[in-house]
């Protein structure tokens, strides 16, 4: 019989898998991920160190989302976790699932638990298939603030008075906006961006493309919206002291007048569809990342190509580091699931999640017993089973037998799909 490509690897003696977070979330990608796990890792890998936490709606309202406080601080306590997609439930879901309240975003909760600075979605690519992008697009978006805090009412006539307490003590308070209104109706909204973490983000964000080799932006709206001047500063300043010249060497400012250039939002979106070479990375506030990411995911074909980071620091410095699809829990499939008929969900984003927490697991356990040598082979085994995971999702695409959303209706079936990579894994 022919030794398996993965010689470090074999289903008689599984490797014990470094201790990550798993947070399984519902729907379709739930279904597929317990069959990815089951399929592709469970035979080569004993998982019982993976702490699992369901955060599916059903468990957060059991619990009443203690499972939630539970994730995030195991999370904070050993720095990487893949997270399924979950279901923020509207009010319709909230009647429908029978929940006991409308339970927050679990994104939120964990974004500002673990201090994130960014989540960071880049293209996936695969030798020999051209996909919407020809190089590799990278995205910086940053984790906390904007529309996603916001506090909010309705009210009627009136004034609205958004008055700042300075916490040091002996200094006023002063008044940051006063207006009348006017309307029997309105809407009213307060956020705020915190920029403190803006400089770990600009050096995450300058750092990852000069190491690829591609041209950085920043996008912002800050010629109207004068309040997002900050964001734009902070990045040009570290810009300029820290990379300017490393990037000017590489010659990867060449196609933008030798400097960083900004870019406004609106015209950021007309960019993203002309600039289909790729070779660029674009960083942006909270909402804005968010729309524009999923418009990568479009011109790159499918949401199932785009990878989704969040980086966040620990109290003592070091980097926690949660690793998702940028996709949601794709519903229109797990109706069709549930009505039985054929499905095909595209699970890269959400296989390169895994193969990152299982990476960085290993890796952090490595650094935290630095001088045994058991983890570092732990560590050799797991990045040696991670790339041929990939080499055998990749060639499965590569054969023609991808799922649909790539190669068209004759495509694999998610179950199909996972299985041949399984069989691919096993040869
Ligand atoms: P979605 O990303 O799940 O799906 C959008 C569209 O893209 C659908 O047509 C879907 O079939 C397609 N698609 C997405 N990923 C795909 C893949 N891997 N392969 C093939 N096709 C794919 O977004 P939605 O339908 O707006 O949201 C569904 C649920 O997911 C909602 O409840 C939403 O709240 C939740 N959501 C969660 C997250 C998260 O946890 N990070 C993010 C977004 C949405």
């Amino acid at each position: 019989m022919k030794p398996p490509k993965h010689a470090m690897l074999s289903t008689d003696k599984k490797v014990k898998a470094p201790p990550m977070v798993y947070i399984a979330g519902e729907e379709m990608t739930r279904y597929a991920c317990d069959l990815m796990v089951q399929k592709w890792f469970q035979p080569y890998f004993d998982t019982t160190s993976w702490h699992y936490f369901d955060l599916s709606c059903a468990s957060r309202d059991a619990t009443n989302d203690q499972v939630l406080k539970d994730a995030v601080q195991a999370g904070k306590d050993i720095g990487a976790i893949f997270k399924e997609p979950t279901i923020t439930p509207s009010a319709l879901q909230v009647k429908q699932m029978g929940l006991k309240k409308a339970w927050g975003s679990p994104n939120g909760a964990m974004r500002r638990g673990w201090n994130g600075i960014t989540i960071s979605r880049d293209t996936i690519h695969i030798d020999g298939i051209e996909l919407g992008y020809k190089n590799p697009v990278f995205f910086e978006r940053h984790a906390v603030g904007g529309e996603y805090g916001a506090g909010w009412n309705q009210v009627g006539k009136g004034t609205l008075l958004t008055t700042y307490l300075p916490k040091e003590e002996g200094s006023p308070p002063f008044v940051v906006d006063k207006r009348d209104l006017t309307d029997d109706h309105n809407v009213v909204v307060v956020y705020h961006n915190p920029y403190d973490n803006v400089t770990s983000l600009a050096h995450l964000f300058f750092g990852r493309c000069l190491e690829a080799g591609i041209t950085p932006y920043i996008v912002t709206k800050k010629t109207v919206f004068k309040w997002q001047e900050g964001f734009w500063a902070t990045m040009k300043e570290v810009f300029d002291k820290d990379y300017k010249e490393k990037f000017l060497k590489k010659g990867l400012l060449d196609k933008c007048g030798g400097d960083l250039q900004h870019l406004i939002s609106d015209a950021a979106t007309m960019q993203l569809i002309r600039w289909t070479d790729g070779g660029f990375g674009m960083a942006a506030h909270n909402y804005d990342g968010d729309m524009l990411t999923d418009q990568i995911a479009q011109v790159h074909r499918s949401p199932g190509f785009i990878t989704s980071n969040l980086v966040g620091k620990n109290d003592d410095g070091s980097l926690i580091k949660e690793f998702e699809a940028s996709h949601g829990t794709v519903t229109d499939l797990w109706n069709d699931h549930l009505a039985g008929r054929d499905t095909s969900l595209n699970p890269l984003g959400l296989v390169e999640a895994m193969i990152g927490a299982m990476e960085h697991a290993a890796t952090l356990d490595a650094e935290r017993h630095s001088g045994d040598e058991s983890k570092l082979q732990t560590k050799d085994q797991v990045f040696n089973f991670t790339t041929t995971l990939r080499t055998a999702l990749h060639n499965t695409f590569r054969y023609g037998q991808g799922t649909r959303d790539m190669s068209g209706p004759s495509g694999f079936t998610t179950e199909d799909f996972i299985d041949k990579v399984a069989w691919r894994l096993g040869r």
